[in-house]
């Protein structure tokens, strides 16, 4: 077994610690990864404290992970020593179903086995995910990193990046789609990059003016202050919504601003159930649908395309010891525009 340092929360209002654990010697399909930076993805938060009343401790967060693999084994043909690596948001499946068939391994019918706050196959063993020093991951579900941003801002792409990739091209958004992204946060901010760069016309949707230089900068068209806007004038304005809202809100507002046959996608995941009243939909024939992350060969299809278009995370690089310091910013709104850890500072 190898020996692994981490940071950990024990129950819901635990304040993370450092943690010892083990992970598993590597089977001959396995690569072990030792972990340069680690994202914080709201999904962390709300995991750790038991928001979505599924956690499981103790409970190692972080599923937005690049490193460098220092081993392999006898069978792993995709990977060598060094190369630079990344791992998000699940670390195996069935692999038999149809959907990982398919390469939507995400919607596996059998069981995911999510980074962290998850199961092995063997539906029993909890995965641990990055706030750690290293990580043993299946070839298959690790992803190749050709970038050559800075590794940090590489990290956010295994999440938000791809949580915001995937819908914009099932829903093939480019050239004369109006996009509205609601909610500048990590994903927000990467749903701008993303659709700019396939060339929507893109307006951000963020609760006061505070963000709007940096909405501009990311490349934002437009920008709405929901606290001092009349969303009335804006009726029958956007074709496509991507809203990352983590906290309860009125989706109603929203959708009244689709236009015919618009759609609304929802990736955000608030504690509390949403309501919505059906006029909203059945006026203009508008359409809500939800999206999770995205699967292997479309999250290497977002490297690839980042890589080339030059596209990554406006991160603060922080040491681990600053986790709940770095929480309290996100849930405020006070993060532009993802907080990564240097796993460095794990010592
Ligand atoms: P984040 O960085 O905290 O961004 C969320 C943004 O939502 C905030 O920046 C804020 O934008 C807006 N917001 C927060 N509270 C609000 C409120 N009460 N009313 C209106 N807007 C509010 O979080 P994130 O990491 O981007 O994650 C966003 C959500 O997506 C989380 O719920 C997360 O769990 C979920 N998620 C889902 C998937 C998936 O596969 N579906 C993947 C990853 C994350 P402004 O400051 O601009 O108003
Ligand atoms: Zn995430
Ligand atoms: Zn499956």
């Amino acid at each position: 077994m190898l020996p692994t340092l981490a940071y950990a929360v024990t129950s819901p209002h635990a304040k993370f610690a450092p943690f010892h654990f083990e992970r598993r010697e590597l089977g001959p399909r396995d690569v072990l990864i030792k972990i340069l930076y680690c994202g914080i993805c709201h999904s962390d938060i709300h995991s750790a404290r038991n928001e979505w009343a599924n956690s499981m401790y103790p409970m190692v967060p972080g599923h937005e992970i690049v490193g460098q693999v220092v081993r392999v084994g006898s069978d792993v043909t995709k990977f060598k020593l060094d190369d630079t690596v990344g791992v998000g948001c699940f670390v195996d499946s069935c692999r038999t179903c149809s959907s990982c068939r398919e390469g939507e391994e995400q919607f596996c019918e059998k069981h995911i086995s999510f980074t962290y706050n998850g199961t092995e196959q063997d539906l029993h063993t909890l995965t641990y995910g990055g706030y750690s020093s290293q990580i043993v991951v299946d070839e298959h579900y690790v992803l190749k990193i050709a970038s050559h941003l800075p590794l940090a801002s590489i990290a956010p792409l295994l999440c938000a990046g791809i949580t915001t990739y995937s819908p914009l091209r099932h829903f093939n958004v480019g050239p004369g789609h109006r996009v509205a992204v609601i909610g500048l946060g990590g994903l927000g901010h990467m749903g701008v990059k993303l659709a700019v760069a396939m060339g929507a016309e893109v307006t951000v949707f963020s609760r006061t003016l505070a963000k709007e230089q940096d909405a501009k900068r990311l490349g934002a068209h437009h920008f709405v202050a929901t606290d001092s806007t009349d969303l009335n004038a804006l009726a029958n304005s956007f074709t496509f919504m991507l809203n990352t809202v983590s906290e309860l809100y009125n989706p109603d507002q929203y959708l009244n601003l689709l236009s015919k046959s618009g759609v609304m996608v929802v990736v955000g995941i608030p504690e509390q159930p949403l309501q919505i009243h059906p006029v909203s939909l059945i006026m203009r024939r508008r359409m809500l649908a939800g999206s999770l992350i995205g699967g292997i060969a479309e999250t290497q299809e977002m490297l690839d395309y980042c890589a080339e278009k030059n596209i990554s995370s406006d991160v603060e690089i922080i040491p681990i010891q600053n986790i709940e310091h770095a929480y309290e910013r996100i849930i405020k709104g006070d993060v532009r525009y993802r907080f990564v850890i240097d796993m460095n500072t794990l010592g």
